[in-house]
């Protein structure tokens, strides 16, 4: 006896939405259908949004934040103070800090995070290019904004030991953020004080 759930494209969408993070076989389920009531251009338009967001950004050439020009846009604006530059691990950290719109410096996307446990040394992501723009001259301050997680701490301290013997201050955010806790979830209040609260390392 066979038995029949699905049409083959319908199972192929639903195993394609339980890739994705966050999403289990139900919730898939619902995806696939909820995209299967939807009128067909609203399907083309959120397709197109998929392989635009893809084939249409990189990453900036200067920071390492994902941008759809290069250098990004907040590289290339004159009204972003270039004595002071924020370390982040992930775009979406940058998001976070500029939500809060208390921080006019400029930022360095890490793309990842020092992990000996997961094999990620520091060439694996972007420390090279922070080490270089500060080279170039003219940069005050770096303020380590990695997460409070035992990766982030340990990614902090690595870059301060390349960052100080090159004259530049070098800067932990304070831990108002809960041990362990993302950036990119903290409040706008409680990264905002961890920013002020920020001390020397
Ligand atoms: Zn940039």
């Amino acid at each position: 006896m066979d038995y029949y759930f699905y049409a083959a494209p319908v199972q192929h969408l639903i195993e394609e939405f339980e890739k994705l993070p966050g999403i289990g076989h139900k919730t898939a389920q619902r995806l696939a259908f909820h995209v299967l009531n939807l009128p067909e251009e609203k399907v083309v338009s959120f397709a197109r949004a998929l392989v635009d967001a893809k084939r249409k950004t990189g990453f900036c050439s200067v920071c390492g934040n994902i941008t759809d020009v290069d250098p990004c846009r907040l590289c290339s604006s004159d009204k972003r103070d270039r004595s002071v530059i924020c370390v982040v691990q992930s775009p979406r950290d940058v998001a976070a800090m500029e939500r809060i719109r208390e921080f006019r410096g400029q930022y360095h996307v890490l793309n990842g995070l020092i992990s000996p446990m997961e094999g990620i040394g520091p060439d694996d992501i972007n420390i090279k290019s922070l080490i270089r723009r500060i080279a170039q001259g003219g940069v005050q301050e770096v303020i380590l904004a990695t997460n409070p997680t035992v990766e982030g701490e340990a990614t902090a301290m690595y870059i301060s030991k390349l960052v100080k013997p090159m004259g530049v201050r070098t800067t932990r955010i304070a831990h108002g953020l809960p041990v362990g806790g993302d950036l990119e979830y903290a409040d706008e209040v409680t990264l905002a004080k961890s920013l002020e609260g920020r001390r020397e390392i």
